[in-house]
């Protein structure tokens, strides 16, 4: 017989809750009471293994979750789901009753050394906040977006940060502070000139939030350079505005995005191009890039040409809302002004012409841990919650190469969240996310 036992193992490790409040000693020795407790809870991944019994299984594919369904992990992988898994003796017993069970969630894009921008604006936070500060936030955002289900975050740039995203995911892979499986792109590539921060006496070095590139042997060089340092993910800014208030123009040729494009495959890497013309996004398509990133300016034609080619298409329609918030005073009722509606027509001629959609909402732009902001806003703008749901597991697990998670399936990795309600019926139910395993380990714990 299974051993029950209580589903409330509920996380013990950091919490960005009043630190400043406690003397230093106390605050060390709650640190290290902390991490004891976190390394009996996550080490090993679990001895015996765990029947989950949720209401319903979303699997990641299947828009129709399954009810009744039960899901056996051991180690750090799913052995066996459905609707009477047989437990071996000894297994943990986890009861979610009224819960949808559903994979890992996988951010599509982030910056997790970026905070929102109404704190401090992106060129301060990349001229005057230090490494150390910026890094600091990094351990925290990371640790916010695991709690809030996303196991898996695809981080596409450090914005000026250097390297220092290949740190955090050592520190994340190594046990040392808790958060999501990450894809890093490192510094991110732009074309010389292109990027900002700008407004300072010509021919100054003033630090770039990107690695500035001209021509295709300098982009091999620059993306080379940063496979080497650890990027998972060449980025590649295939367009923006030269001078504050100019429109975005076509920056990268054709031929720069294809260099970047062929280290990344040769390297078994994926590559990633923020476009918002229609002529960036055709070039980067053509150069053969993987995902676009925010196409607001996307037309039926440049949507049909990412289907013909199989581009995945990554609309950020998060971070669209945020800068109308921020900077045009938005309360955030519809009517959306009429930035945020036509980045809404962009994603839904995208849906029209069969466009693979990641879910990706440029988070740090707005708070991490709110990811699912993003998948809100994609059922405003005429997405069904269950295509939602898939976007944000398999469907970007499949875009981003990742074949060993994005279901719930036997022999993945054990990487599952869980949240009270449906949300294949209303994805706001992923605001509420209350038990999270990754890898087969338990990092928060059930509520009841
Ligand atoms: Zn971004």
């Amino acid at each position: 017989m299974p051993v029950r036992v209580l589903a409330s193992l509920r996380r013990t490790g950091s919490r960005p809750t009043p630190r400043a409040r406690m003397t230093p000693t106390f605050e060390t020795f709650r640190r290290l009471a902390a991490f004891a407790a976190l390394l009996l809870l996550a080490l090993p991944a679990n001895a015996q293994p765990v029947l989950i019994r949720p209401a319903r299984v979303f699997d990641g594919v299947d828009p129709t979750p399954h009810s009744g369904w039960q899901v056996l992990v051991d180690g750090d992988r799913i052995v066996a789901v459905g609707p009477s898994v047989t437990a071996p003796t000894g297994t943990q017993i986890v009861d979610l009753p009224g819960e949808t069970l559903t994979p890992g969630l996988i951010e599509g894009h982030s910056h997790i050394f970026l905070h929102p921008y109404n704190e401090a604006k992106w060129d301060d936070q990349v001229l005057h906040e230090p490494l150390a500060l910026r890094t600091a936030r990094a351990v925290v955002n990371v640790d916010k977006t695991l709690m809030a289900g996303f196991t898996t975050e695809r981080d596409l740039g450090t914005e000026g940060a250097g390297y220092a995203d290949v740190g955090i995911r050592q520190a994340i892979d190594q046990g040392i502070i808790p958060g999501p499986r990450l894809l890093v792109a490192t510094k991110a590539n732009v074309a010389l000139g292109a990027y900002a921060p700008k407004g300072f006496e010509p021919g100054l070095a003033i630090p770039q939030g990107a690695e500035e590139v001209s021509g295709p042997d300098d982009m091999t060089r620059a993306a080379r350079r940063q496979i080497a340092a650890g990027a998972d993910v060449i980025k590649m800014y295939a367009d923006y505005h030269y001078q504050p208030g100019e429109p975005s123009r076509p920056t990268l040729t054709q031929a720069e995005m294809a260099a970047g494009v062929a280290v990344a495959h040769d390297a078994g890497r994926i590559a990633a191009a923020h476009a918002t013309t229609a002529e960036g996004m055709r070039r980067a398509i053509l150069a053969g890039v993987d995902t676009i990133e925010h196409g607001y300016g996307g037309t039926p034609e440049v949507f049909r040409l990412m289907h013909e080619h199989g581009t995945g298409y990554c609309p950020t329609l998060a971070a669209s809302e945020a800068y109308a918030r921020y900077f045009a005073g938005w309360n955030g009722r519809e009517p959306a002004p009429e930035s945020v509606q036509q980045d809404r027509a962009a994603f839904r001629m995208a849906m029209k012409a069969g466009v693979q959609i990641c879910m990706g909402g440029d988070v740090g732009v707005f708070s991490h841990g709110q990811n699912w902001l993003e998948m809100e806003a994609m059922q405003r703008a005429g997405m069904p919650a269950a295509d939602v749901m898939i976007s944000a597991t398999s469907r970007n697990a499949r875009i981003f190469h990742l074949t060993d998670r994005g279901e719930v399936r036997p022999g993945l990795l054990a990487d599952l969240v869980a949240m009270p309600g449906d949300p294949t019926k209303d994805v706001s139910a992923a605001e509420h996310v209350d038990f999270v395993m990754k890898g087969g380990k338990v990092f928060k714990g059930g509520t009841r």
